[in-house]
C-alpha cells in the first residue's frame, strides 16, 4: 500500500539541497517485449537492425558530449560504455543469428539483450553484474529506435523515483526538468549519487521498497540535507522547501561568483580547496570553478581504455599539458590504483575472491616495480617547471613506503631534479592511520581516501548498495582516525607534515567543516562542489568547527554527528 499522507521515509543524503513535486515512478523500465509483427526478409530486417544500431549511437554520442558539458568526463565515460555495447559481438551475434532464423529485428534486438543481461546477472563480481541493467538498457534504447517508438520514455521530470537509478539512467536525468531523486536501494559513493552531485540534483537513497509505492504525481518533499523524504507533506512543509531551494539557489549563485577568491574561515584560517580529476578535461573545468589546484589526479582513469599502459614519454607528455592547464598552480599525481574496482584492460591481473583486499594500489606497484618507476620519473620530469606532488595510494606498512621513497629518489638522482617535491600517502587503509605518528617521520603528507578508508574502517563495501548507512559520512569512528591521523603528522616537530582529505568526504559540507575542526588543512573533492563548499567554510570560524569536531568524536552515530555541523551552518 502507498505510505499515508504526512508520512516520513528516511533514507540516506545522497546530494544536498531540498525540493518538493510531484512524483514520477521511474518503473523496471526495458523488461516488456515488443509487440509481435510477420518478419520481413532476413536482408531487410538486418538492415533495420542496422539503422537501428546507427540512430541510437548518434543519440548516446550526443548524450555523452552534454553530460561532459555538464557533468565532466568521467561521468560521461558511462554513456561511452553503452556505445561500446552497440559494437559488441556478444550482443550482435545473437541477435544476427536469430533475425537469419525469422525473428523481426526487433524482436531479436530484445531477446539478445535479455540474454546477455542474464549471463551478467549471473556474474559474482558485483560490478560484472550491474552491467546487466546497461545491456538491458541499450536493448531497450534499439528496440525503441527499430520500431520506432519514442527513443526513451518522455524525459522525467519533478521527484524521480527508482528502486535503484543507474548510473546511465542518473547521466540522463536534466537539472532543468528533474527536482530531485529517491530511489529505494543506492549509496552515497555509488555512481548514481556523484552524479547527482555533480549536476546538483538533491537526493535521498537507501529509503526501502516503500518509496516505490508512492502513486505517481503525489506531490513528494526530498529533503538531500537530512536523508528524508516526506509523502504528500502539509503545505507549511512545501513553502519551507520551496524558501530554502530559493535560498539556495541565490546561495549557490553568490558561491560562484566569489569561487576564485581563496576559502579562509571566518576567523582568517586559510584552507586549501582541490579538484579531484581524472584526465586533461576535468583539469579545465576544475580551473573554471576555482579549484585553486588538483588535490587528485586519478591516473588509473586516463588508462581505463587503453589496451596497453603508455610508457614514460607519453605519460609525461599528458602531466605536462595537464600542469600547463593549472598554469602553476599545485597538481598532486597519485599512482596507479588499479585492481579492486579499477580494473585495467593494460594491466591483467589474476582474479581474487577478495580485491578490494586483494593487489591493488601500491601493492601492483611493488609488484612491478618498472610500472612505479616509469610513473615516478614521468611525473619527476614536470618538477623542474610545475608545482608537482606524488602520492601513493593503498599504503599499509611504513616498509611500503620506504621502498617507494627509495625508488622515488633513485628516480629523482638519474633525472637530476634539484627542486623539492613532496612525497605523500593517500592514506586509506586504517593501519596506516593508526600508525601516522611513525609514517610522519619520513612523509611529506597525508590525503586522506576516506571512500576506503571508511570502507576498510566500518567493514563495508563502497558501492554495496545495502550498506549504504554504514558508508555514509561523518562516521564518528573515520573521525576519529583522523584525529589519529593529525595527531600523527604533527609529531614529527622538525617537519611540516600536512593533512589533506581527497575522499567524498572532504566535498560534503557538514563532513568538511568537521574535517577543518579537526585540523585538516586541505580539501580535495569533484570540481562542481568547489564553489559553494568554499562559501560555506568562510561562515565558519575555526573555534566553532573545533568545537563542533570535538563533540563529533564523542557522538554515538553519525547523523549526530552530521548534525552537530550542520548547526553551524
Ligand atoms: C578514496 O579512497 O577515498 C580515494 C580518494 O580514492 P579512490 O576513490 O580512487 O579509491
Ligand atoms: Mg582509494
Amino acid at each position: 500500500p502507498p505510505p499515508p499522507p504526512g508520512s516520513t521515509l528516511t533514507g540516506v543524503a545522497a546530494s544536498a539541497g531540498v525540493a518538493a513535486g510531484a512524483a514520477h515512478q521511474l518503473g523496471d523500465g526495458p523488461t516488456k517485449p515488443p509487440p509481435d509483427r510477420p518478419a520481413g526478409a532476413t536482408e531487410d530486417e538486418l538492415a533495420r537492425l542496422q539503422q537501428g544500431l546507427a540512430q541510437v549511437r548518434t543519440a548516446l554520442v550526443a548524450e555523452r558530449d552534454q553530460l561532459a558539458a555538464r557533468a565532466g568526463t568521467r561521468d560521461a565515460e558511462i554513456l561511452g560504455a553503452h556505445l561500446a555495447l552497440l559494437d559488441d559481438e556478444a550482443l550482435l551475434d545473437p541477435a544476427r543469428s536469430a533475425i537469419a532464423a525469422g525473428a523481426t529485428a526487433e524482436r531479436a534486438s530484445f531477446d539478445a539483450a535479455q540474454q546477455v543481461a542474464a549471463v551478467y546477472r549471473g556474474l559474482p563480481e558485483p560490478l560484472l553484474a550491474e552491467r546487466a541493467v546497461d545491456v538491458l538498457e541499450v536493448g531497450a534504447r534499439l528496440v525503441a529506435a527499430i520500431t520506432g517508438t519514442a527513443a526513451v520514455a518522455a524525459a522525467p521530470s519533478g521527484v524521480v523515483i527508482a528502486d535503484e537509478l543507474t548510473p546511465a539512467q542518473a547521466a540522463r536525468l536534466e537539472p532543468e526538468r528533474v527536482l530531485a531523486i529517491a530511489s529505494a536501494r543506492g549509496s552515497v559513493t555509488a555512481h548514481a549519487a556523484i552524479i547527482a552531485r555533480s549536476l546538483g540534483i538533491p537526493a535521498v537513497v537507501g529509503l526501502g521498497r516503500q518509496a516505490l509505492a508512492i502513486a505517481d504525481g503525489t506531490t513528494v518533499l526530498v529533503d538531500g540535507d537530512a536523508g528524508r523524504v516526506v509523502v504528500a507533506p502539509s503545505e507549511q512543509l512545501v513553502g519551507e522547501a520551496v524558501s530554502r531551494r530559493e535560498r539556495r539557489r541565490q546561495r549557490a549563485a553568490v558561491a560562484l561568483a566569489r569561487t576564485h577568491i581563496d576559502a579562509t574561515l571566518a576567523s582568517g584560517e586559510r584552507i586549501e580547496v582541490m579538484a579531484n580529476i581524472g584526465g586533461l578535461e576535468d583539469a579545465a573545468r576544475a580551473v573554471e570553478l576555482g579549484a585553486e589546484g588538483v588535490g587528485l589526479l586519478r591516473t588509473e582513469f586516463m588508462f581505463l581504455e587503453r589496451p596497453e599502459l603508455p610508457g614514460e614519454d607519453e605519460q609525461a607528455a599528458t602531466l605536462l599539458e595537464i600542469a600547463r592547464v593549472l598554469d602553476g598552480r599545485p597538481l598532486i599525481v597519485r599512482t596507479l590504483d588499479a585492481g579492486a574496482d579499477k580494473p585495467l584492460p593494460g594491466l591483467p591481473m589474476p582474479p581474487e575472491a577478495n580485491p578490494f583486499l586483494g593487489v591493488r594500489g601500491v601493492r601492483v606497484g611493488l609488484a612491478q616495480p618498472e610500472l612505479l618507476r616509469t610513473q615516478l620519473r614521468a611525473t619527476l620530469r614536470s618538477a623542474a617547471a610545475h608545482p608537482v606532488k606524488l602520492m601513493v595510494p593503498m599504503v599499509a606498512t611504513l616498509a611500503e613506503f620506504v621502498t617507494v621513497r627509495r625508488l622515488f629518489e633513485e628516480a629523482r638522482a638519474e633525472l637530476a631534479v634539484t627542486v623539492p617535491v613532496e612525497l605523500g600517502l593517500t592514506l586509506e587503509v586504517p593501519a596506516a592511520a593508526v600508525m601516522a605518528d611513525r609514517f610522519a617521520t619520513t612523509v611529506d603528507f597525508f590525503s586522506l581516501g576516506t571512500n576506503d578508508l571508511t570502507q576498510y574502517t566500518l567493514a563495508a563495501e563502497r558501492g554495496n548498495a545495502r550498506l549504504a548507512a554504514l558508508a555514509a559520512p561523518p562516521q564518528p569512528a573515520v573521525l576519529r582516525l583522523v584525529k589519529l591521523i593529525v595527531d600523527g603528522a604533527a609529531t614529527a616537530a622538525d617537519r611540516r607534515c600536512w593533512v589533506g582529505v581527497c575522499g567524498e568526504m572532504a566535498g560534503d559540507i557538514p563532513s568538511a567543516v568537521l574535517l577543518a575542526g579537526l585540523g585538516v588543512t586541505e580539501l580535495s573533492m569533484a570540481p562542481g562542489l568547489i564553489p559553494e563548499l568554499k562559501q560555506a567554510l568562510r561562515d565558519v570560524s575555526l573555534r566553532d568547527a573545533q568545537a563542533a569536531a570535538a563533540a563529533a568524536l564523542e557522538a554515538d552515530d553519525a547523523d549526530t554527528a552530521r548534525q552537530l555541523a550542520l548547526d553551524l551552518l
